[in-house]
């Protein structure tokens, strides 16, 4: 049986991977040259440590206080959309103790199991993608935060993922890269990174040479269907292809791609930027989050990558370079030595992230079509639960019970 994915992000490949390695003959479609996509430019990060989703008690009044500042980590541009008032409903919905609560172990056992595809992934000696098992260090200036951190750590340690809590010394003794101005941290030891471009370049070249075959610069425009099975993608260069079974994983367009299937999805996309400073001397050691700002630092190599911003934008592609520079002027609060200037546009990347209103990535058959599997809205976490999503999928088109539950990851449950 063939699977054709639409999708070359991390979801799309990591299901290419898993199926390919089961038998599958597997051909994958993108209306990017394959270099596009939320899945390059991110911050690399493997974080088990992120066990809570965005919809969380708080998170609507700090929201509303971002709204109001140009340089904020969060914005909504406003917009007359019925998807968007839609999401925003099932969002407020989702910010409740008991759903937060309920989420909690599905992220952490979709975490953890990615991490550990990750490490099997690290093991292939044909892919090298700078798979390092630093840990995380999540940074702090003010008490608030502070006492938010604290928590998290708490609740984390209580789930069984380890959490350190630092005092500003503790900070330096385990940031020896660059020097620190913080009140303290709380530091994650089961969290990895790794470098984004290259993991993705290596799959691609690896998949190839397996097999896999790619149809990129192919917009999907439509479906033949009937009221069973999808039989082919029309594409916008007046291609089609036939279809034997079918993945979605369109990233931030699952909902526009479903829409082509009359199955409607409530997705919104979190655009995010990130600068990566070249041969970067001066960088800290562990990944980080100055937690304050929302903002990602990750060395990748000589290099250093500094990412933040969630603003639903519409897949606008405009760069508001305002929260660039929120994101840049953030960086020598936490490490004084690093002052990174304001890039020009060529030098900012953008991409967006598949948002869900409740934080929990779609991941499952499509009820409409038996032919059909959906693999979408792995929002700021998309790079680390990809492995464990692609291995979900392969395990779901074998009729094979999942290496952990999926339930709440239903595609159709809103
Ligand atoms: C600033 C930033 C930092 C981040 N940092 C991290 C991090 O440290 N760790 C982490 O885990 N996650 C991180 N993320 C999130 C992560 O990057 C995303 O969740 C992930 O890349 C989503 O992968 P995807 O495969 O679903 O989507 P994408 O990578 O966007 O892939 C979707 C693909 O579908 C294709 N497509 C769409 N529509 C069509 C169509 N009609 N026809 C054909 N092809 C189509 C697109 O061209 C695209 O290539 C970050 C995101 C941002 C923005």
């Amino acid at each position: 049986m063939k699977i054709t994915i639409i999708g070359a992000g991390i979801i799309g490949l990591s299901s290419a991977y898993y199926l390919n390695e089961a038998g599958y003959e597997v051909e994958v479609v993108d209306k990017s040259d394959l270099s596009e996509g939320c899945s390059f430019g991110n911050a690399g990060m493997i974080v088990p440590s992120h066990f809570i989703p965005l919809a969380t008690p708080g998170i609507i009044t700090k929201g509303l206080r971002w709204m109001f500042d140009a340089k904020s980590p969060f914005y909504i541009k406003p917009r007359m959309s019925l998807e968007l008032a839609q999401w925003l409903w099932q969002f407020y919905k989702s910010c409740s103790s008991a759903k937060v609560e309920s989420a909690i172990p599905a992220l952490r056992d979709l975490s953890l199991f990615s991490k550990k595809c990750y490490q099997d992934l690290a093991q292939n000696p044909e892919l090298n993608f700078n798979f390092e098992e630093e840990g995380l260090m999540m940074l702090f200036k003010n008490h608030k935060a502070q006492k938010e951190e604290i928590e998290v750590a708490e609740k984390a340690n209580e789930i069984g993922i380890e959490a350190k809590v630092l005092n500003a010394e503790e900070v330096k003794s385990y940031e020896t890269g660059t020097p620190t101005d913080v009140i303290g941290g709380v530091f994650y030891p089961g969290d990895a990174h790794l470098h984004p471009n290259v993991l993705m370049n290596q799959m691609m070249v690896y998949l190839k040479k397996r097999g896999v075959i790619f149809h990129g610069n192919t917009e999907v425009v439509g479906f033949d269907y009937n009221h069973e099975k999808v039989n082919a993608i029309k594409t916008k260069t007046q291609k089609t292809i036939k279809v034997d079974h079918l993945i979605i994983a369109g990233g931030s367009w699952t909902p526009k791609v479903l829409k082509f299937l009359k199955i409607k999805m409530l997705l919104q996309d979190g655009k995010g930027y990130s600068v990566t400073l070249k041969n970067q001397n001066d960088r800290p050691k562990i990944p980080s989050i100055l937690t304050e700002a929302k903002v990602a630092m990750t060395p990748m190599g000589d290099d250093l990558r500094i990412g933040g911003t969630l603003e639903i934008s519409n897949l606008s592609s405009k760069i508001n370079r305002n929260r660039v520079a929120g994101i840049l002027e953030a960086v020598p609060k936490y490490y004084p030595k690093l002052k990174p200037t304001m890039p020009d546009n060529q030098a900012i990347w953008h991409g967006f992230r598949p948002c869900s209103p409740d934080g929990l990535p779609y991941i499952g058959h499509s009820k409409k079509f038996e032919n059909l599997t959906i693999a979408s809205g792995h929002a700021m976490m998309g790079l680390s639960l990809g492995p464990a999503t692609g291995r979900l999928i392969t395990e779901m088109i074998q009729e094979q019970s999942p290496s952990i539950d999926i339930k709440l990851f239903d595609p159709h449950r809103f």
